[in-house]
């Protein structure tokens, strides 16, 4: 039986730990793949072009848009970002399931344009554990902290547009949920419907 990928939508504030629960997911699982945005922000220094994105000039980023060439796109902290279309439909197609790692806005646009998205929402378990993590990373100035924790009440306001919420509380029970979740929906009877019309044959 042909298997087509399941598209996995996880979005959850920054500083949740999207990045490293992505991560984990990717090593345990072969047939998962991680969409790569475009974004029109600039390259944080460890970040390489075509690796965690495709750096984009504005000019360029609209361009795209003309050309249809996005699943979703949003505005985020004055940036835009996208998730290129023909990557993820090929890779579906292949039996690849694909990650887009969005923020809530995009998330609704492409829930909206492939309604079978999974829409998994990441959540810190605290307010505090999320601060203190943003603090952590070292790279963010104080001002940029306090924009994020202000972004961060807003995303989790949007929650309930998810189809699952799951904390992130140790990676690892992080990434087992969202595999028990993917489990649960590949085997949805809705999502069986060939296997029943050959077994009432
Ligand atoms: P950052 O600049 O920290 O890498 O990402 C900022 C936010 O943009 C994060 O919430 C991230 O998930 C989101 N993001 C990354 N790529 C895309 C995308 O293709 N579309 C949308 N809508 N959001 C994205």
């Amino acid at each position: 039986m042909e298997k087509r990928g399941q598209l996995i939508i996880i979005s959850g504030p920054a500083g949740t730990g999207k990045g490293t629960v992505v991560k984990k997911l990717l090593e345990r699982n072969s047939d998962m793949s991680l969409s790569i945005s475009a974004t029109t922000r600039g390259p944080r220094p460890c970040e390489t072009d075509g690796v965690e994105y495709y750096f984009k000039r504005r000019q360029e980023f609209e361009k795209m848009i003309s050309e249809d060439a996005f699943i979703e796109y949003a505005e985020y902290n004055g940036n835009l970002y996208g998730t290129p279309k023909k990557a993820v439909l090929d890779k579906l197609e292949q039996g690849i399931s694909v990650i887009l790692e969005i923020e809530v806005q995009g998330a609704a646009n492409a829930a909206k344009a492939f309604p079978e998205a999974i829409l998994v929402f990441l959540a810190p378990p605290s307010m505090e554990v999320l601060r203190a993590r943003l603090t952590g990373r070292g790279t963010e100035t104080a001002d940029v902290i306090e924009n994020r924790m202000k972004i961060a009440e807003r995303e989790l306001c949007r929650a309930e547009d998810y189809h699952y919420i799951v904390v992130n509380d140790t990676v690892e029970e992080a990434a087992e949920e969202i595999e028990c979740i993917l489990t649960a929906e590949r085997l949805k009877v809705s999502k069986n419907k060939a296997l029943l019309d050959s077994l009432n044959k």
